[in-house]
């Protein structure tokens, strides 16, 4: 799904002045896929259902360590799902994702294209707060996507996905390359034998972006502004064509978080 480098000119970054009748096609064709998608029903009771059976999970070695299951967070009518690495302290206290000093980034970056909490559903690779905030292990996340993350994917069915940081993208990608790699640029996620299929996005996740605060041109926070515009412009019913070359910083940084 990556973009030929002409594509890169109807880039969230650069929007094209002048379209071409193929291109307004194809935009024409994508804001009507986007509005048949927000048609998409949540089965409600049984999304409650799945949420509070994941409040009563003791299946792996993180639960003991932890004060309670941080299950989700947001609209279960979104047509963007975020996924993060796990809870930390603050959302172990509080018992909802990305509530501490990376939520409020994570809520700087949403509000700069005009997204808040409401217009997401937000949740983690693994619910229960690892010791010392350290990565999921393996056998944590195989545990954990298989009894709560896939069946709350199959029931959302998203027609967008965030991956903050190199774990969920990781999983969700099957891929162990690393997020400075795999960021900014669309990949498909495909689910229950391909029969439904999401666009995922991978970004840096908002903790990285505390621990380099420049706001430099090119630089992490830069590069992440640029990738949640790709966002935004494909919910506006852009055509998600991809950018050719994610590293090339956008021209002013005029809502950078
Ligand atoms: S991390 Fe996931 S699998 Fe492990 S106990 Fe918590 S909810 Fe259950």
């Amino acid at each position: 799904m990556t973009a030929p480098d002409s594509a890169a000119q109807t880039s969230a970054a650069q929007p094209s002045a002048v379209q071409t009748p193929a291109a307004q096609t194809s935009a024409a064709q994508g804001q009507q896929d986007a509005e048949e998608k927000t048609t998409v029903v949540i089965d409600a009771e049984e999304l409650a259902a799945l949420e509070e059976r994941n409040r009563g999970c003791t299946a792996c070695k993180l639960r003991p360590g932890c004060t309670q299951v941080v299950v989700s967070d947001g609209n279960s009518q979104a047509r963007v799902l975020i996924v993060g690495e796990g809870p930390g302290a603050d959302e172990d206290r509080v018992g909802r994702p990305f509530v501490g000093r990376g939520g409020q980034l994570l809520d700087r970056i949403l509000d700069s294209v005009q997204l808040g909490r409401g217009d997401v559903y937000v949740t983690n690779i693994v619910k229960c707060r690892p010791p010392a905030n350290r990565n999921p292990e393996a056998d944590e996340t195989v545990t954990c996507t298989a009894l709560w993350l896939e069946p709350q994917l199959a029931l959302l069915r998203p027609e967008i996905i965030l991956t903050l940081g190199n774990t969920p993208t990781q999983y969700l990608l099957s891929t162990k390359q690393g997020i400075t790699k795999l960021r900014g640029v669309w990949h498909p996620y495909r689910q229950q034998g391909g029969l439904w299929e999401a666009l995922l996005m991978p970004m840096f996740h908002p903790a990285y972006l505390l621990r380099n605060e420049s706001r430099a041109v090119g630089g992490p926070k830069s590069l992440t502004w640029r990738d949640v515009r790709e966002v935004r412009r494909v919910l506006d019913g852009g055509v998600p064509e991809g950018m050719s070359d994610p590293l090339r910083p956008p021209e002013g940084q005029g809502t950078l978080f």
